[in-house]
């Protein structure tokens, strides 16, 4: 604890704290600790008011709008840096302000560890390994990625970021932790933000076409926002850490058709699958190999993919329940 708190308390800095993860995390370190404050970082360029709404009048929760690539300065024991636009959708809408984030984000969150003492954790991502040409990717493996497409601006502004992490460990001594999150779903994420869960289920509750990108023969790994919360919470608790990164997902791997056929299944949707072309820079596999993080943590995802969409289905049944109650109400 670096000092600036009396008592017990630890004040925890949230970056993207408004934003599917972000807000699951608030929620989680509120509820397991009653001497935790939060303070909830936003510049709800992807995230959501709606997803913290109901803890707007929490004793222990503060929101800022704020954005990462501007210093902050504020007293702080933990930071979890999650701010950055994460579906290819918004992190491809604007890449310079994508780098700057993950970039300058970083600059300025390690440099506010750097003052506090504050133990800090950086939300990598699988993107780093880029297109992999091995599979499961173990964290030893460097990549494959291309400086110069579409995704890029996502996958070298998270490399930097990581960089940042491991420089200012090694200069200034600064107590990082580093995890690289793979595929991740569950309520709260954004129904238009053209993720592939969040895609086939409101295509599939609103009668609308499954659309597959490619031949739906590539792969990908799901894991339920609750298992990698507990990861996430697990490394930044751990009393020491080598700052080196550690995957974080669900080794259950599933072609990106068998995503489409167990969506329909699940929601007894009449679509149709139809197919649309593969984006530039598509990776063709995804699977951690989560064999650090089960050693460092004693943690694997207990969540079954079937049992993790159909929460899922409820959230965006309940979404689109409450649309169609305001659109009749407005009428
Ligand atoms: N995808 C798809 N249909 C969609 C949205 C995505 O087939 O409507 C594919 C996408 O091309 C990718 C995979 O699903 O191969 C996962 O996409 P997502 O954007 O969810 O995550 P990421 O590509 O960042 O892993």
């Amino acid at each position: 604890m670096s000092g600036f708190t009396t008592k017990s308390q630890r004040r925890i800095l949230v970056t993207g704290a408004a934003g599917f993860l972000g807000s699951h995390l608030c929620d989680r370190l509120l509820a397991s600790d009653p001497d935790v404050e939060i303070v909830a970082a936003d510049s709800l360029f992807s995230g959501s008011r709606a997803n913290i709404e109901h803890l707007r009048d929490h004793p222990r929760f503060e929101f800022l709008r704020h954005d990462v690539t501007v210093p902050l300065f504020c007293e702080i024991d933990e930071i979890y840096n999650l701010a950055c636009p994460a579906s290819p959708v918004h992190y491809q809408f604007d890449p310079i302000h994508t780098i700057k984030t993950s970039v300058n984000g970083a600059l300025n969150m390690l440099g506010l560890a750097k003052r506090t003492r504050a133990k800090i954790l950086q939300t990598s991502t699988s993107e780093v390994y880029g297109d992999p040409t091995i599979s499961p990717q173990h964290e030893g493996y460097l990549g494959n990625v291309n400086t110069m497409g579409p995704r890029a601006c996502y996958d070298e502004g998270k490399r930097v970021a990581e960089t940042l992490f491991y420089s200012y460990r090694q200069l200034h001594g600064v107590d990082t932790r580093v995890v690289r999150i793979f595929n991740t779903y569950g309520p709260r994420m954004l129904p238009e933000d053209g993720r592939v869960v969040s895609n086939f289920i409101m295509q599939a509750l609103t009668g609308q076409p499954i659309t597959v990108y490619g031949d739906g023969n590539h792969t990908r790994s799901f894991c339920y926002v609750d298992d990698l919360l507990d990861a996430l919470v697990q490394v930044m608790d751990l009393p020491q850490s080598d700052g080196m990164p550690v995957n974080i997902g669900n080794p259950q791997e599933v072609t990106i058709n068998e995503l489409a056929k167990l969506v329909i299944e699940l929601t007894g949707s009449r679509s149709p699958i139809v197919y649309k072309p593969l984006p530039k820079d598509d990776p063709m596999q995804r699977r951690p190999d989560i064999s650090k993080a089960k050693a460092m943590l004693d943690w694997e995802p207990s969540v079954d993919l079937r049992d993790g969409l159909m929460k899922t289905i409820e959230y965006f049944e309940e979404l689109l329940m409450r649309a169609a109650q305001r659109r009749i109400a407005a009428e």
